[in-house]
């Protein structure tokens, strides 16, 4: 009993371990795809900075078209005054064609703006090309290496797996499918030591009859709070030593 109950916490110590490596597999695609986003937030910047430029040019060249019409009505006008003898038509004419100058001289201000934040934009969208290059050719580099990790991380877990298997394997059908049970619940703890006369996975204290059954290190006990298996605490040592001199 002495021998299942040890390879019982080593079962449970290869378990531990495997919760950590398929975490950590788990989170290599997720970190990958967070990179990924990255890439891609910044490739949206830079057509959003590009879009805006096309927009602003578009309405520089609108303005500057209206500044065209309006200034060849500013000439008919000029001619209308130069030629008209009615002081009154020449001065309704002056007055339309100072309007217009003062519009024309707005629109051309405000193209003026606009072309100027063209420019900044351009600028802007090339800064961002230059990062968005060199953030492609990291996330590549990331992707070996994640791919590298990942096949190194299933290694080990097949490796990590077969042992536990093996382990478990010895160990009868109904002490087996509870290590399973457990394991669902609360991964990678599954046995745990008695500490003091408590539980040392939940705290629940037991009562003396319990403690003592555990000390024995003849049956195969459970914690009836938490439902982990619980050993004493030099069964737990023990299988720790050979664990590491196994390992
Ligand atoms: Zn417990």
């Amino acid at each position: 009993m002495e021998q299942s109950l040890t390879r019982l916490v080593q079962a449970q110590r290869l378990e531990e371990r495997l919760v950590v490596l398929q975490r950590r597999a788990d989170g290599l695609p997720v970190e990958l795809s967070e990179r990924g986003a990255q890439v891609s937030a910044l490739e949206a910047e830079i057509d959003q900075a590009d879009a805006e430029r096309r927009a602003a040019l578009s309405k520089a060249q609108d303005l500057e078209n209206e500044v065209r019409t309006r200034e060849q009505r500013v000439a008919k006008l000029e001619k209308q005054v130069l030629e008209t003898r009615d002081a009154s038509s020449a001065k309704v004419a002056e007055h339309e064609a100072g309007e217009l100058r003062v519009r024309s001289a707005e629109a051309q201000d405000q193209a003026l703006g606009l072309l100027e934040r063209a420019e900044t934009l351009q600028a802007r969208a090339a800064e961002v090309r230059v990062r968005v290059a060199a953030a492609r050719e990291d996330l590549e580099q990331f992707r070996a290496t994640v791919e590298a990790d990942a096949a190194g991380l299933r290694e080990e877990i097949e490796s990590y797996t077969a042992r536990r298997d093996a382990l478990l394997a010895t160990l009868d059908g109904a002490t087996r499918d509870h290590f399973a049970v457990v394991g669902k619940r609360t991964p990678g703890k599954i046995v745990t030591p008695l500490k003091g006369d408590s539980c040392g996975g939940c705290g629940t204290r037991m009562v003396p009859n319990d403690a003592v059954r555990v000390r024995a290190k003849n049956a195969c006990f459970r914690c009836p709070s938490c439902a982990r298996f619980l050993v004493s605490p030099e069964i737990w040592a023990a299988a720790e030593q050979e664990s590491s001199a196994s390992s």
